[in-house]
This record gives C-alpha cells, sequence and structure tokens, in this order.
C-alpha cells in the first residue's frame, strides 16, 4: 500500500462506485457491513501493470486485460485505428486495459518502420525538414497522443539527423510530452542523448556493450529506460541483460514494458519479461513498482498505479507470494478493472 507500495499482510481493500475507498490491515481497516465480501486468501493484491510499449492492435485487449494488465501505452500504430480505440478504452466497462498513445512513430523518408512488415500503413511519419518536425509532432498532439515516438534504427535505413530531432524534442518539451525512441546502435543512442530524448522505448537494440560513460549519461540526464527484454534473444538478450543492469546499478530508472505485439511478449504480465527483468538484478517488488507507481507518475496517470483511496480500483490477484518470488507475479488469478471483476 501507499505510494511506496509498502507490502501488508492480511489486508483488505474495500472498492466502491469503482475506485479505492479503503486499504490496509483487516484488523484495522472498516468495511461496510453490508459489503460483498471476496476472499483472496493467498493472492498477492497489487495495482493493475501498467504496460510502457505495447502494440495493442495485435490482441484483443481482453487478453492483456485478463493477463494482469489494466493500462497500456502504445507505441506506433495509424491515427485514425488507435485513437477511437483510446477514446473507447476509457469508458467504465470497456473489456481491455485503459489506453494512451503515441501515435505515429516520427521518422525520415525510408527509415524505420516505413519498410517494416508489421507496420500498418500509416505507423511511421516520415518527417522531411526541421519545420515539418514542428508539423509531425503537432499532428500526434492533436489526435491525442501523450508521449511522441521516434525511430533511430540506422541497421535498417537512415534516421532523423540531430538537428531535426532537437527539434521533434523541444515542440514535444513545448507541450509537457515526453519523447521516447527506438534506438539502434551506439552512435544513435549518442544522438537521443545529444538531442535530450527522454527515454528508450528499449533497452538498445543493438548487440552492443553500452560503455558505463554513457550509462552515467543516461542517468545523470534522466533518460528513462523501458526494457522490452522479452523480445530480445540468445546472445542479444545477455547483452541487453547486462546493459539494464548496469543502467541501474548506476541508478536509472526502469519503466515496465513488453513491446507486445513483437515476438516473444505474451498479453498480460509476461513471464519472458519478469524472468529476464530477475537476471538483470531487478527484485519482484522492484518489477511492480516499475509497472505501477513509476509507470503511473512518468506517464501523469494521476489515478491509478496505487492502491490507494481515491485511485481507480485497478486491482490484480496472483497466487503466491509475489514480494519475495518474480514467478508468482504471471500467476494471475484475479483481476479487477475500475472495480469490476474481469477475471
Ligand atoms: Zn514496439
Amino acid at each position: 500500500v501507499g505510494p511506496r507500495l509498502e507490502p501488508t499482510s492480511d489486508g483488505i481493500v474495500v472498492v466502491s462506485d469503482g475506485r479505492i475507498a479503503a486499504v490496509g490491515p483487516a484488523a484495522t481497516t472498516t468495511m461496510p457491513t453490508d459489503a460483498e465480501v471476496v476472499d483472496a486468501a493467498g493472492l498477492t493484491l497489487m495495482p493493475g501493470f501498467i504496460d510502457a510499449h505495447v502494440h495493442i492492435g495485435f490482441y484483443p485487449p481482453a487478453e492483456v486485460l485478463h493477463g494482469g494488465v489494466t493500462t497500456v501505452r502504445d507505441l506506433a500504430w495509424p491515427p485514425e485505428r488507435i485513437f477511437p480505440l483510446v477514446e473507447r478504452s476509457a469508458a467504465f466497462d470497456f473489456d481491455g486495459p485503459t489506453i494512451v498513445a503515441a501515435g505515429q512513430m516520427l521518422t525520415v523518408p525510408g527509415g524505420y518502420p516505413m519498410r517494416a512488415g508489421w507496420a500498418p500503413k500509416g505507423t511511421g511519419r516520415a518527417v522531411t525538414s526541421i519545420a515539418d518536425a514542428r508539423a509531425a509532432v503537432t499532428e500526434q498532439i492533436d489526435s491525442g497522443a501523450t508521449t511522441i515516438k521516434v525511430a533511430l534504427n540506422a541497421a535498417v535505413g537512415p534516421t532523423l539527423d540531430l538537428a531535426t530531432l532537437k527539434e521533434i524534442v523541444a515542440v514535444a518539451h513545448e507541450f509537457g510530452t515526453r519523447v521516447t525512441g527506438h534506438v539502434y546502435g551506439l552512435d544513435e543512442l549518442d544522438k537521443a542523448l545529444n538531442a535530450s530524448m527522454d527515454e528508450l522505448a528499449h533497452m538498445l537494440m543493438s548487440p552492443e556493450q553500452i560503455l558505463d560513460v554513457t550509462i552515467a549519461r543516461m542517468v545523470s540526464t534522466g533518460m528513462v529506460v523501458v526494457p522490452t527484454l522479452s523480445c530480445f534473444f540468445g546472445r542479444d538478450q545477455e547483452i541487453a541483460i547486462d546493459n539494464l543492469a548496469r543502467f541501474r546499478d548506476a541508478g536509472g530508472t526502469v519503466m515496465y514494458g513488453t513491446d507486445l505485439g513483437n515476438e516473444g511478449p505474451v498479453p498480460g504480465i509476461d513471464p519472458r519479461e519478469v524472468d529476464a527483468l530477475s537476471r538483470a538484478g531487478v527484485g519482484p517488488l522492484d518489477i511492480v513498482t516499475s509497472a505501477t507507481t513509476v509507470a503511473a507518475r512518468l506517464l501523469r496517470l494521476d489515478d491509478v498505479g496505487q492502491l490507494e483511496p481515491g485511485f481507480h480500483a485497478d486491482i490484480v490477484g496472483v497466487r503466491g507470494d509475489a514480494t519475495t518470488q518474480a514467478a508468482a507475479l504471471t500467476n494471475v488469478e484475479m483481476v479487477l478493472r475500475r472495480g469490476r471483476r474481469v477475471r
């Protein structure tokens, strides 16, 4: 409970009108006499997970919700498809997670993801000049974007130059909007840092070790990492895990995200992601905070991410003690969205 998610045993959560009315130890928390009681013995109750990197269009939203993820941030999909879904997801009875979105991924003509096999037409937006950078950012925000996503993937094509990238970041920041990026390669990572980008949407995608001096710079500039370790495989994953472990040891902030829609992650709280985060030295409680309180703060989601009075009753129950065993995080047995039990 609380903003730091202090575990409490023998606790109860009182839900009323879709929000949390009270929470705490059974001995000291008053339950209304007419309450409908749901027994959660043996379960760890926690705030619903926020997955900060998905492409929700690849799955029925209900599958994501029923797996314990109650809020998602979609990082690139055609605006005419994603923003109507964002709107629908705000409804009390929507059978899926609450969705926020970036809209299009900003890139250059011929750059990633303009020819990517997974990306429907309109997923990318080619920026052709510095003046066009302002137009591209403004288009996304006018459509409803709460994050701006850029692509810096030098492995498959040209990338945004530093001046254009700087303009994208400056315009996004004028609107108070954070900028996240798909970054492949150490040179592109330097560019992201030089442009004051806020976030990596994946741990560095190339199989390269990030130098300690660069990690120190990422931490000191407040760059957040959304690891998506679940979509790395084999040796590439080991390198990403090592980069993440050193980033965390240096004091870096991690926000949970899987890249659902890519090869690897599955809908809901993702076992491969949880396992890989554990191997990077992220303890079970830190995994939960990265997916709840930390994500809610960074994404400015004021009423989710905590089990506290006044917050949306987005609650997940997992079998076992998830405060000490990461594997328990994926034993989802109970899901409430805004107080409505969906599992
Ligand atoms: Zn993605």
